[in-house]
């Protein structure tokens, strides 16, 4: 299939077929697992394209290709997680560069930020970027990159993705968005302006909480090339048999996206209405404060959704109380996970700057699962009787 064929086809399609031609020898419809570290060459100097697998491997391309067209991208460059993505991306800027961050990022984002690569020499500036003035204010001439999420973990703030593209080219310094959260099936940030999407392959993209994967997807041809060179350089590859599960999962996004967004809307909109919650965040609520932005620049607004309980003994007693959701960290996959951001994700995130974020002892995080709606809402019930 020509790329020129891919852009005309829709989402599901794409999920399905993009990237994906049979393989030439047998005619197989699945893209072979290459096991492999290594390749044959026929002569001296005379190989097929392939010589290592930490510079090139066939299943590999496959999920990038697939992953690539999700996001209305050119190229995907895939890594061993979420974080060798946002490492790598990182590393094409120089000691003396500067990065403007989302405050509210993923906490082992932030962690790598200010306890790794700022001691390397890049600076880090930490912005609300609700707000744009506040990244236009944070911008100066060395500032190359900014790097946002939105939704955020777990407070589900949100940024204006088009005006956030527009202050970063007006100084010449790139936008990448963490777009784990929302999926390329609900946001597609490229088309909004930005330059580089990455994701934690092992949330909804891969969506069966088996692997732990990362993926760039960029359009310019020179950008993903230093990212290549970044990625074989300093090695971060995810292995073929990963790939696999992970392409195995992207050709069911759309289905899983769907069910996340339908079953995420009603155990909000059941949450917002229960008298044991004190406030309710996800963007797909009119009570949302950014509900118009998320209209304008969301097509759906997935499984995750955080309640405040009000004291850390209420939230305590919520999550320990849920059957079908497990008390676990991470998120994205087919089943309904439960848990406290401030003692597990944002545990490494300093408590007073988890106060100024709102991530409280008595916020929950609940990622919501494709399991039978009733089963998730009468579980939520119970739960909520005992806390
Ligand atoms: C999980 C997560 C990451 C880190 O990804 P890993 O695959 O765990 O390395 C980064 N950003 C967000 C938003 C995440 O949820």
């Amino acid at each position: 299939m020509s790329g020129t064929d891919e852009q005309k086809q829709r989402f599901g399609t794409l999920a399905i077929h993009a990237g994906q031609e049979p393989e030439p020898v047998t005619g197989a419809i699945m893209p072979p697992i290459f096991q492999t570290s290594t390749y044959v060459q026929p002569g001296l100097g005379r190989h097929k394209g392939y010589e290592y697998s930490r510079v090139q491997n066939p299943t590999r391309e496959a999920l990038e290709r697939n992953v690539a067209a999700l996001e209305g991208g050119r190229h995907g460059v895939a890594f061993s997680s979420g974080l060798a993505a946002i490492d790598a991306v990182v590393k094409l800027l120089s000691a003396g560069d500067r990065v403007v961050s989302e405050e509210n990022t993923y906490g082992g984002t932030h962690r790598m930020f200010t306890k790794v690569l700022s001691r390397l020499g890049i600076e880090f500036t930490f912005v609300d970027s609700r707000d744009p003035d506040q990244i236009r204010d944070a911008m100066r001439p060395e500032t190359r990159l900014v790097h946002l999420e939105t939704p955020t973990n777990p407070m589900m703030r949100l940024c204006d993705l088009r005006t956030a593209a527009e202050i970063a080219h007006e100084r010449d310094a790139l936008l990448c968005v963490d777009n784990t959260f929302a999926s390329p099936y609900n946001q597609r940030p490229l088309e909004l302006g930005a330059d580089i999407v990455v994701h934690s392959a092992t949330k909804y993209l891969n969506g069966h909480s088996d692997i732990i994967g990362g993926i760039a997807v960029l359009n310019e041809d020179r950008l993903t090339e230093d990212l290549l060179f970044i990625r074989k350089s300093s090695g971060g590859v995810p292995g073929p048999m990963d790939c696999w599960l992970c392409l195995r999962g992207t050709k069911t996004l759309h289905l899983r996206m769907e069910a996340h967004n339908r079953n995420g809307t009603a155990v909000a909109r059941f949450l917002e209405g229960h008298s044991s919650v004190e406030a309710t965040h996800y963007p797909g609520l009119e009570s949302h404060p950014q509900h118009e932005l998320a209209l304008g620049q969301m097509s759906g607004f997935t499984g995750m959704v955080s309640v405040e309980m009000g004291s850390a003994d209420r939230a305590k007693r919520f999550v320990e109380g849920t059957r079908i959701f497990a008390l676990a960290e991470s998120l994205g996959g087919v089943e309904s996970l439960i848990g406290i951001p401030a003692l597990m994700t944002h545990a490494s995130v300093p408590p007073d700057r988890r106060a100024a974020l709102g991530v409280t002892d008595g916020l929950v995080r609940l990622s919501v699962g494709v399991e039978d709606v009733n089963d998730i809402l009468e579980d939520l019930e119970r739960a909520l009787e005992g806390a």
